[in-house]
């Protein structure tokens, strides 16, 4: 059969470039052999940020008694939130059958696989298409050198548990590690957080990290400089030994990285070339060295996040369908969020990639404990950073951590993405009594 568009798996970039396509009378297809909506409806963001919400709702109990309140932390149902859980998953994952039909896009469940350039098989049917998006993300990785790390999950596992584990042991230094050792301390799990170096987040700015790292040595567990050399069962779950010796947890989880799903969908057969870790390379339009075939989302190997991807797909659709000739995305000034407690939240360079880009940098920072937090039995810090450069003092980097960061930084990316200089931030008058506040009066 023969489209204008085939999108290779139905997560956040194969469904906004069909979904996108289709509105300017694309006729489009879109494979997909596991669920609908990806990594981020499924295992990914979703179901991450509810558990986050819970952990976050546990921390606001064991506040209440600073601003006066009487109450206890009694009991949790991890069966009631999962169950909740997965019924709002599976609401999502429903919608978008009957949501694709209703845009007039094909849905082909099953593996895609090329077999040649521009035709993919699945389950012997083929498919051609002018336009080939290959967007089939990624899966998470079990280290194959350290022995037994065959017992330990995945966080794609991690959200199957109908029990919550009393204890459990997390190794990875990435956003995903930390977050899940986090919201299972919050939750009542004693938690141990491994990892390699020093600290966490190696890439992000230090002073936001350094901030995370006295959170995580209070909160929980944190080994750091760890060398896991094996996973060992034992009566009542797992021994995690390493070279400070041994941990025993009930449940151990791998967040070392993801592999990319690029190895089994036939690029064997294409002239499509793929990099070192399965990345394959894309020029500013998303198109790879085969013309008419493009890439994008994780497998591209630049800011693996969910609205990276639907933006790149959007304007991928809208320059080849929407007649909005010369549009892409821009992969600089992209903001994250990491949901760690407290969120960490950042946008533009750090100090460290702005020195080796500029002459001129400057770098303002304060750091306090909001008006909310003062009032806890468990106060946090907020600790806020811009980098400006040049004499005209161009913000190019927010770094901030702290309690509702998470819901702050979204419209100083938009200031940071127009070019907004230090003075703009003083200009603009600020919202009081709020931390958010502080980015527009620092000195
Ligand atoms: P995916 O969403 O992974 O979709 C790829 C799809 O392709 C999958 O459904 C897969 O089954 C399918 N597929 C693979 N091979 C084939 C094939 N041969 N044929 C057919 N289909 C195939 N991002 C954020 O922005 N914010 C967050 O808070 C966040 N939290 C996360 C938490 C976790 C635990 C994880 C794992 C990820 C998180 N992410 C987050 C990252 C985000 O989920 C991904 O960046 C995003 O899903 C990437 O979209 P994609 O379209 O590239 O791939």
């Amino acid at each position: 059969m023969k489209y204008d568009v085939i999108a290779l798996g139905a997560g956040s970039g194969g469904i906004s470039v069909v979904e996108r396509a289709v509105s300017y009378g694309a006729k489009c297809l879109v494979i997909e052999k596991g669920k609908v909506g990806g990594t981020c409806v499924n295992v990914g963001c979703v179901p991450k940020k509810i558990m986050w919400n819970a952990s976050h709702v546990a921390d606001t109990i064991r506040n209440a008694s600073g601003y006066g309140f009487d109450v206890d932390l009694k009991n949790f149902s991890w069966k009631t939130l999962k169950e909740k859980r997965d019924g709002y998953i599976n609401g999502i994952t429903n919608w978008y059958g009957g949501y694709l039909e209703s845009l007039g896009i094909d849905y082909v469940e099953g593996a895609a696989k090329f077999v040649d350039d521009h035709t993919i098989e699945v389950d012997g049917q083929r498919y051609t298409a002018e336009h080939i998006v290959i967007s089939t993300g990624g899966r998470p990785k079990i280290p194959t050198d350290v022995k037994g790390a065959e017992f330990g999950m995945t966080s794609d596992e991690f959200f199957t548990l109908e029990t919550q584990p009393k204890s459990i042991a997390v190794i990875g230094a990435g956003y995903i590690a930390v977050e899940i050792a986090q919201l299972m301390q919050g939750l009542g799990s004693e938690s141990h957080l491994f990892c390699r170096k020093e600290n966490v987040l190696r890439t992000f700015d230090h002073f936001v990290t350094d901030e995370l790292k006295l959170e995580l040595e209070k909160n929980l567990s944190f080994h750091t400089n760890s060398t896991i050399t094996e996973i060992e069962k034992t009566a009542t779950g797992f021994a995690v030994i390493s070279n400070h010796g041994r941990t025993e947890v009930e449940q151990v989880i791998w967040a070392v990285g993801r592999d990319l799903n690029t190895d089994d969908i036939g690029l064997e057969n294409t002239s499509i070339k793929m990099v070192d870790g399965g990345i394959i390379p894309v020029d500013q339009y998303q198109e790879t060295n085969v013309k008419g075939v493009f890439a994008l989302g994780d497998i591209i190997g630049l800011f693996p996040l969910t609205p990276v991807a639907i933006a790149a797909a959007r304007r991928l659709a809208d320059r080849l369908y929407g007649g909005k000739e010369g549009r892409y995305l821009p992969y600089e000034n992209i903001a994250s969020i990491v949901f760690s407690h407290p969120p960490i939240g950042t946008v533009g360079l750090t100090e460290v990639e702005a020195e080796a880009k500029y002459d001129k940098v400057k770098c303002y920072t304060t750091s306090f404990t909001s008006m909310y937090s003062s009032f806890t039995p468990h106060p946090v810090k907020t600790a806020m950073k811009l980098v400006v450069v040049g004499d005209e003092e161009k913000v190019v980097g927010v770094h901030m951590i702290g309690p509702q960061v998470d819901e702050m930084l979204q419209g100083f990316a938009v200031a940071v993405r127009m070019g907004a200089t230090k003075q703009d931030f003083d200009d603009t008058v600020a919202l009081h009594p709020t931390s958010a506040e502080e980015l527009v009066t620092m000195r």
